[in-house]
């Protein structure tokens, strides 16, 4: 049986009505895509072929738009003893509340709300508690995600509006570790209709920026188009489809994961690292500079700025 160390993350669709300028998935309302619950169905039995920690992380997009696929995510999850937690922004729950007691009845999952400062002025803070406080009648867990962006600070703000609503929830949780997950901004913005992610800044002198690809390659990504992808970080790239891994549903584990350890793009993404690549193609990279310290930076930046090139390198070989 082959085996993964990492979670298994599902993006059910990339759909959200909020347009937040830096959307890591590059969500829009636009696109219609999801992973179907019949689509889940097959999934889940091919799934029993593969060893894995047993996490999965649902997200898109938001989730929630997707509820049928969700629902059955989450029963099918349940049944085979998985571990769900479900990253969501939580507007939906302002006309749909009840969608918190349907998807419980079906199996146990956790919640982990994203708090991303530029939900700020988007997802009001009432509707946030709301949803708290209904996910732990339901005896749901809840954690989070906190982001900030350049100029706006995320972590304080939400800590401190959660310490003072909600004190025995704060005061019961602020200990564990799984709580809460700072994630640094990326500079993930695409370039057409948004302000260009790979202007201004030169690369700083030296950092962690330099190194290997460390995050990708562990976990297994589902993409809404139900291919199979190296890394989450890639989905706002306009070349993602051309990075994915291949089709689970048509192609055994053994299969894919050779072919993931075998692509000389990704290898050497895991050997040497995004800036490797930047060096072989003689590119210099400029970078919005405010939280610029990891080699996603890099790769991104890379990509957005000479996707076609770098394909072409590997294509190649
Ligand atoms: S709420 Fe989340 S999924 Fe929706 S656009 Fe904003 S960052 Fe993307
Ligand atoms: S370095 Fe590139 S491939 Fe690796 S996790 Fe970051 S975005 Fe993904």
């Amino acid at each position: 049986m082959k085996k993964i160390t990492g979670n298994l993350i599902f993006f059910v669709n990339r759909k959200c009505p909020l347009n937040c300028p830096s959307c890591s998935a590059a969500a829009t309302p636009l696109n219609n895509k999801e992973l179907s619950p019949l689509w889940l169905t097959e999934f889940f039995n091919r799934l029993k072929d593969l060893e894995f920690p047993g996490y999965i992380t649902w997200t898109g997009g938001e989730p929630f738009l997707s509820f049928k696929t969700l629902k059955t995510g989450i029963e099918l999850a349940a049944e085979a003893k998985y571990h769900s937690e479900i990253l969501t922004g939580g507007a939906w729950f302002d006309n749909n509340p009840g969608l918190l007691k349907q998807l419980r009845a079906v199996g146990n999952f956790s919640l982990r709300i994203s708090l991303d400062a530029e939900h700020q002025e988007k997802i009001p803070l009432r509707l946030i508690f709301a949803l708290i406080e209904a996910a732990l009648r339901l005896n749901v867990e809840v954690n989070f995600t906190l982001r900030s962006i350049p100029g706006r600070e995320a972590a304080s703000f939400y800590k401190d509006a959660i310490k003072k609503a909600l004190p025995d929830f704060y005061r019961k949780n602020r200990g564990r570790s799984r709580w809460i997950h700072t994630i640094p901004h990326i500079g993930t913005v695409p370039e057409k209709e948004r302000t260009p992610a790979c202007a201004g800044a030169p690369l700083p002198a030296s950092g962690k920026w330099q190194n290997s690809c460390r995050q990708g390659f562990r976990d297994l990504v589902i993409g809404e188009d139900g291919l199979f992808y190296p890394c989450c970080g890639l989905f706002t790239l306009s070349c993602y489809r051309r990075l994915a891994v291949g089709d689970p549903l048509k192609e055994s584990w053994p299969v894919l994961l050779n072919k993931q350890n075998r692509k000389p793009l990704f290898r050497v993404l895991k050997e040497k690292g995004p800036y490797f690549i930047c060096l072989e193609l003689g590119k210099q990279l400029e970078i919005r500079s405010s939280s610029f310290n990891n080699p996603c930076d890099v790769c991104l930046a890379l990509f957005r700025r000479y996707g076609e090139e770098v394909l072409a390198l590997f294509d190649r070989g």
